[in-house]
């Protein structure tokens, strides 16, 4: 007999077969194939990644998974199905009509999904995905690690980026030691997670307020944690995914190697223009710069920034020192 745990793995892995299988029949190879030929994903990506397509029904899934022996309380469990209250209890699958993106643990396990609308119906979510079960923790877990962990290991550095699709784009690119936040902010577990690989890691967030926005909140994380961090910003509008499809791989590479700044000279870009001749502007760069100073642990490393923030914002490393005390006499 298989305890819960396992079943759950068994019935994910049957899913990411049916999803996979679903590919080549009629409905999925007219819509879930071709959308991934638009978007220049080709075989070796559909299965490295295994990609699939959830057929458009209520129960494509459930009969299915009937007919080979999973119950529907395993199904439920798994988040693959979802029940309607009422009389009788309607049963339903979860995704229906939809690309999917099988999320796999470190060993390479699938333990969810994340599946994308393939019109532009405003009324529906573009991305939904699988819910917390108990082998899925949405906070523990980088979309595309198990791909990954080997190239970070090798190239002693993890490139991270918002979504499934940026991720499928860098290996197209051949670029493999990447994985996605999915768009949600970066846990402390999910560094972590990383720096069991490599202790660095460049953040390559969409270019758009947003984007940047949890880059600031990712590197303040990632600087907590330990570890050594850069960012890439993309030029307005674009992400990992579109700019590589737009200028190619090779020039691709460059760029990442180009702009892949520290995150004192990230700030700074980010309040160049308007700080240049506004000395308020100009102290609130400061205090942001040294507020990033502060999450650095150990203080080796801390000396080395406060010297690098020092030379970049022309000021003497005593004013950044008599900064960061402050912030330590407040909190801790
Ligand atoms: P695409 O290129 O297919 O439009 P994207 O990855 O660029 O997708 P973003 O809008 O930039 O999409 O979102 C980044 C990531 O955030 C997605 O890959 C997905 O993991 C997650 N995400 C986005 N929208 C949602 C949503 N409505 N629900 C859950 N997760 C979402
Ligand atoms: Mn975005
Ligand atoms: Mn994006
Ligand atoms: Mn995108």
């Amino acid at each position: 007999a298989y305890n819960e745990r396992e079943s759950l793995y068994i019935v994910l892995n049957y899913a990411k077969d049916f999803f996979a299988q679903n590919l080549s029949k009629e409905e999925g190879r007219a819509i879930g194939l071709s959308y991934f030929k638009e978007r220049g994903f080709n075989q070796d990506v559909i299965e490295k990644f295994d990609l699939g397509y959830a057929l458009d029904g209520w129960s494509h899934l459930h009969e299915a998974a009937k007919s080979a022996g999973h119950s529907d309380e395993i199904l439920l469990k798994a988040g693959l199905i979802l029940q309607k209250e009422g009389d009788p209890k309607r049963m339903y699958d979860r995704f229906r009509g939809r690309v999917i993106f099988t999320i796999h643990n470190l060993g390479g396990k699938p333990i969810a999904f994340g599946a994308r609308i393939l019109t532009q119906d405003k009324k529906q979510p573009k991305y939904i995905n699988s819910p917390e079960t108990e082998v899925y923790h949405k906070s523990d877990v980088l979309y595309g690690i198990f791909q990954a962990k080997k190239s970070i290991r090798e190239k002693d550095n993890c490139y991270l980026v918002e979504g499934y699709t940026d991720v499928i784009s860098m290996h197209l690119s051949g670029i493999e030691n990447v994985v996605a936040s999915s768009g949600t902010s970066l846990t402390e577990n999910q560094i972590k997670l990383i720096k069991r690989f490599s202790d660095n890691i460049t953040v390559l967030y969409d270019g758009d307020a947003a984007g940047i926005k949890a880059s600031l909140r990712g590197i303040d994380m990632i600087l907590e944690g330990g570890l050594n961090v850069k960012a890439v910003v993309f030029p307005n509008g674009e992400d990992p995914d579109s700019y590589a499809r737009k200028v190619g791989s090779q020039e691709f590479q460059d760029y990442l190697e180009k702009n892949a700044q520290d995150f004192i000279s990230f700030k700074i870009g980010l309040h160049a223009n308007e700080a240049a001749n506004d000395p308020i502007k100009q102290a609130n760069l400061i205090k942001d710069v040294v507020q990033s100073l502060s999450k650095i642990p150990d203080p080796i490393i801390r000396t080395v920034y406060i010297k690098k923030s020092a030379a970049l914002l022309e000021l003497d490393e005593e004013i950044i020192q008599t900064e960061l005390n402050k912030i330590y006499l407040k909190g801790k």
